[in-house]
């Protein structure tokens, strides 16, 4: 079993603003697992303010031994040696899990939420997400974001009440908030989002810095929007601990180390009846596309990534009527086509 990566960089169509950044491009690595004239492959998306890189990157996989295994079958005793070479390292740590998932579905000759015994045609809309920007600029996405049955919105600066009526000059579609950790007051995020309530809102997404543990489960008491945790939730362990201070959860295949992480964490969110939102970084259309198989196994998607750069070097699931859109194809469902 061979592993191939390379340095890829992802050129944005808009310039990104977060309450946290903003930056033009995502580096990205490419991976690939190849055996029996089989490649799977797999990504590594990292915005740099989550802390991974190219360079670290390179450096986790440089030590990811597969030629020890027979095949990739050995799913679940390989992932959980990669995942002891170094604590971190999600996104490296996803884009083998995403390779290795690819290789055993075209194995099989079955696309994965076939193999997981999903309904294709249970597939959520996905959000479209709205940086924070100038008034002209948000009205100008707004309306080119027309395809798509609700929006998320940055929120977290100065300007979050701004940005909410400028959006609703131009459409009622409904809205998501991502706040991404930007409310540092627990009084001033309720009563903003009694306003978001009054204004179409959906959910809140991380309203308030994620230490801030206490303050969070005492806004979704009152709070009356349901409160999802981001920042909050990377891996299978944060589910239990975010029962009880969030409503539900947004899980990413970056944060989770991939595929069999998240599908697990999904489990677990259901069984203590959480919600659960199915998110992305901005990616090619190979990590969204293996996001896309379990999406219908969730409440909400926010899977537009593909959709915000202007370099996709693969066709996969695609966003069809806003609406995610798997294909009959085998493994995660990828063709390279770049
Ligand atoms: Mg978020």
């Amino acid at each position: 079993m061979k592993l191939r990566f390379y340095p890829y960089t992802l050129e944005l169509k808009h310039t990104f603003t977060v309450a946290v950044s903003s930056r033009t491009t995502t580096p990205d690595m490419m991976v690939e697992v190849e055996k029996d004239g089989i490649i799977g492959y797999g990504e590594a998306s990292m915005p740099p303010y989550l802390g991974e890189s190219q360079e670290t990157a390179r450096t986790f996989l440089s030590k990811v031994d597969l030629s020890k295994y027979p095949d990739p079958f050995l799913i679940d005793d390989i992932l959980a040696d990669i995942d002891r070479i170094a604590p971190g390292n999600p996104a490296a740590k996803a884009s083998v899990d995403i390779a290795l998932h690819d290789w055993i579905g075209k194995k099989f000759g079955q696309p994965w939420y076939r193999i997981w015994g999903l309904d294709p045609s249970k597939t959520p809309v996905t959000s479209f997400t709205i940086g924070i920007d100038t008034k002209e600029v948000v009205r100008q996405k707004t309306r080119e974001a027309d395809i798509y049955k609700v929006l998320k919105v940055k929120l977290g600066r100065e300007n979050d009440k701004e940005m909410i009526e400028t959006i609703r000059e131009v459409t009622d579609t409904p809205i998501r908030v991502d706040v991404n950790q930007g409310w540092k007051d627990r009084s001033q995020a309720l009563s903003m989002i009694e306003w978001c309530a009054t204004k179409g809102i959906e959910f809140v997404e991380q309203p308030m810095p994620k230490e801030q543990v206490e303050d969070i489960a005492w806004l979704r008491e009152r709070s009356p929007l349901p409160i999802i945790g981001d920042e909050s939730v990377q891996r299978l362990p944060d589910v239990r601990k975010a029962y009880g201070v969030y409503d539900g959860i947004n899980v990413k295949l970056m944060k989770s180390t991939g595929m069999r992480e998240a599908h697990k964490m999904i489990s677990v969110a259901k069984s203590l009846g959480m919600k659960v939102m199915l998110g992305c970084m901005t990616e090619t259309s190979c990590a969204i596309s293996a996001a896309a198989q379990l999406s219908p196994l969730v409440d909400w998607a926010d899977l537009d990534g593909a959709v915000l750069i202007k370099n996709d070097i693969f066709d996969g699931a695609t966003i069809v009527d806003g609406k995610v859109t798997l294909v009959d194809r085998p493994g995660i469902g990828v063709l390279k086509v770049g």
